[in-house]
């Protein structure tokens, strides 16, 4: 049996083991130190826009921290885009809030700006003014920004981007996480670049940004002793986990083009192939880091599903993966408000998830490549 060629696996580049060396030679073992600072300079320096970021113990703990700074308590109403994983709208539900699920539309399929502007009139009309609206770039593609970021401002709603999957891409040139009031970002195994785990809150100021660390560290309040006038939490980043992340900011332009570069192995083989479409970018005002490269398959023309090509693959111990399943057709969130359609749905039942790590060697697209073609 081949080695499995997995959809994202993490991929070192051989600098990360010299900082964490260096924490250990300095006995910096804890959830603070140089390599905690580092890093965030390093990714403040990276998004740009003026931004501060503070490490935090996962892209989950980021949005629920976000969530928290944006003030949103029990029996607020908090909108998300529908498409996405878990992660994205679980904290909401930390908070003691009900999520509102938003469709997606087709371009970019993140969250649909028309769709969005309807839920919001609606939950004002029903006295129940959204507190924060969460938008998702996923796969790495940057949602519809211009028209996102406008509607947060018309009806002055919080806005945070969940961009766990997009560290690298850009909307008009800027970085993604840095349009909202509030960004997150993802070091899991599976993300871009990886800290074994963990996440980071990008902020607009370095006030938000000590207000999370403050949060993030049991919120002492400043005594010799410990004293506490608010609930903390335990979400900081290690030490020696920021120190793997230093070393993967020294590759992570390199994996972006690695994994634009499986974007493009996919386009070319599916060139000719009627009725598959490779996931792309709208026009030149996205940039992707194309972190999964996705494609839909229309079953009318192809005569096969995306089932039938994942079982293919992984009969040859290739990995694939149907794309996200919508937040408002899962059992923990049918029962809360959805705006929309079926574009997600649709999205769900069509696409899949192909390998797509930076670390993918010539042969592993050779095999992707004769396995994929058993079923053209
Ligand atoms: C991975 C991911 C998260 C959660 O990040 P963790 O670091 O795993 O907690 C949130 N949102 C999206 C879209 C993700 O892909």
């Amino acid at each position: 049996m081949n080695d499995k060629i997995w959809l994202s696996s993490p991929h070192m580049g051989g600098g990360e083991q010299k900082y964490v060396q260096e924490a250990f030679d300095t006995n910096w073992v804890a959830p603070l130190g140089p390599n905690v600072n580092g890093f965030e300079k390093d990714l403040e320096n990276y998004v740009g826009s003026d931004s501060k970021v503070a490490c935090l113990s996962s892209g989950t703990s980021a949005l629920h921290l976000a969530l928290i700074l944006a003030g949103v308590t029990h029996n607020d109403t908090v909108i998300c885009q529908s498409f996405t994983f878990s992660a994205s709208a679980n904290p909401i539900t930390y908070q003691g809030a009900t999520p509102v699920f938003i469709d997606s539309e087709k371009d970019t399929w993140n969250m649909c700006p028309s769709h969005l502007e309807e839920a919001i009139k609606k939950s004002i009309e029903k006295k129940q003014k959204p507190k924060a609206i969460i938008v998702v770039h996923l796969y790495g593609m940057p949602a519809k920004m211009d028209e996102i970021v406008a509607i947060s401002k018309k009806y002055d709603i919080t806005l945070i981007e969940d961009a766990a999957e997009a560290l690298g891409s850009t909307y008009k040139g800027q970085k993604c996480g840095t349009f909202g009031d509030f960004g997150i970002l993802s070091f899991n195994g599976n993300k871009i670049i990886t800290t074994s785990g963990g996440g980071a809150l990008v902020c607009k100021n370095e006030e938000d940004k000590q207000k999370a660390i403050f949060l993030a560290t049991q919120a002492r309040d400043n005594a010799p002793h410990y004293q506490h006038s608010h609930i903390g939490y335990n979400y900081r980043m290690s030490n020696i986990l920021a120190g793997i992340g230093r070393g993967q900011m020294e590759v992570l332009d390199k994996h972006i083009g690695f994994r634009r570069g499986m974007h493009q192995f996919y386009k070319k083989l599916f060139f000719k192939v009627h009725g598959v479409t490779v996931f792309d970018e709208p026009n030149n005002n996205y940039f992707s880091n194309h972190w999964l490269s996705c494609i839909l398959i229309d079953e009318q023309i192809t005569g096969f599903t995306r089932e039938n090509l994942r079982l293919i693959l992984e009969k040859d111990n290739i990995e694939s993966r149907p794309l996200w399943k919508p937040m408002h057709l899962q059992p923990i969130f049918e029962n809360y408000d959805f705006y929309g359609t079926i574009v997600s749905e649709s999205l769900f039942e069509n696409g899949l998830c192909l390998p797509s790590g930076s670390n993918l060697s010539q042969n592993d697209r050779q095999r992707i490549e004769v396995s994929i073609n058993k079923l053209l």
